[in-house]
Order: structure tokens, then sequence, then C-alpha cells
């Protein structure tokens, strides 16, 4: 529901319906951004929110700068470890903003010969982040994975709280 609010508020949100109101259509990033300013977002979500929705990469590097040095100076990890505070923080980013299924386009079905088969690399389009994926981004094998899966969690519900967080200003508002 929320998150329909900012896809609302979001020029380049994918439009299913084929209803797509040209007063959306018009808005620019500019008039995004002031909208999204009269909901008292802090920086650190205001940077994810326009990165995520707005494919904004420079506010994505922001958030991603500000993270590694919030999560460096609160001494969860020990010195020495910022290659991999920095490949988590990266990690995790992908997760909160790739959704949509690379293998299937986010159809979530494939079509071959034989007809319409389910896609198994995710649920009805949005890609799923199983060990051996988040494995692979990090470039780690199963056992080394293990070895730090809880931090890579806590990372990843650290920036999943701070959109819900977004999110919830933004529905208050709208
Ligand atoms: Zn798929």
């Amino acid at each position: 529901m929320k998150l329909e609010t900012l896809k609302k508020l979001t020029p380049s949100s994918p439009d299913l319906t084929g209803k797509k109101s040209k007063v959306n259509n018009a808005l620019s990033t500019e008039d995004v951004l002031m909208k999204l300013s009269f909901c008292k977002l802090t920086s650190q979500e205001l940077d994810f929110v326009v990165g995520k929705y707005l494919d904004n990469n420079e506010c994505l590097s922001n958030f991603y700068q500000l993270l590694v040095i919030n999560i460096y100076k609160d001494k969860e990890f020990d010195e020495g470890d910022k290659d991999l505070v920095c490949n988590l923080v990266k990690c995790c980013i992908i997760e909160c903003t790739v959704i949509k299924c690379v293998f299937c386009s986010g159809r979530g079905f494939y079509k071959n010969k034989d007809g319409i088969e389910k896609c198994t690399h995710c649920n009805d389009g949005d890609f799923i982040y199983d060990d051996n994926v988040r494995a692979n981004l990090l470039n780690l094998n199963k056992k080394k994975y293990k070895t730090i899966k809880s931090k890579y969690e806590k990372i990843l519900e650290m920036i999943q709280n701070i959109e819900l967080e977004a999110l919830e200003k933004i529905g208050d508002v709208y």
C-alpha cells in the first residue's frame, strides 16, 4: 500500500495496469524530490528512496558510503574487516534494490516450445536471494559465506528498516 504511494510519486515507475495517469507521467524528478521533502525523511532515508525508486546512482552511492562508515564506527566488525563490510553492504543494497528477476525479466515464467514454465529463480517475478546467490554475489564459497551470514543478515535488516521507516513517513503524508 505504502509502496504504491511511492510508486505513484515516481515518474519511472513501471505501470502494469495500463492506466498510467498523464499527470504522474509529467512529474519531474525535481517535483518528486519536492514532495518527498515534505515527508521529513532523514538524509539517509532520502538517499535510499531516491536511489531505489528514481534509479539515482549518486544517491545510492552516498547511502552506501555513509552506511559503511556507520557500521564501521559501531565496532560490530573487527579492525581490518573494512573490505568485508564494504562487500556486505554492497550486496545487501543490491538485494534491497534489484527486485525484478533477471532470468525471466520479472514475469515469473518462461515461454518454451512446450508452453509456459515457471521460473525457478523467483517468486512471481521477485528474484530470490538465497544463500547460493548471496555467496556468489560476495564471491565467497559456501563455507566462508556461512561464517559471515549473520553479519549479512544484520546489515540487510538495517537497510530494510530504513526503507520501511521511509515508506511509512511517505505513507503518512500521502
Ligand atoms: Zn524469474
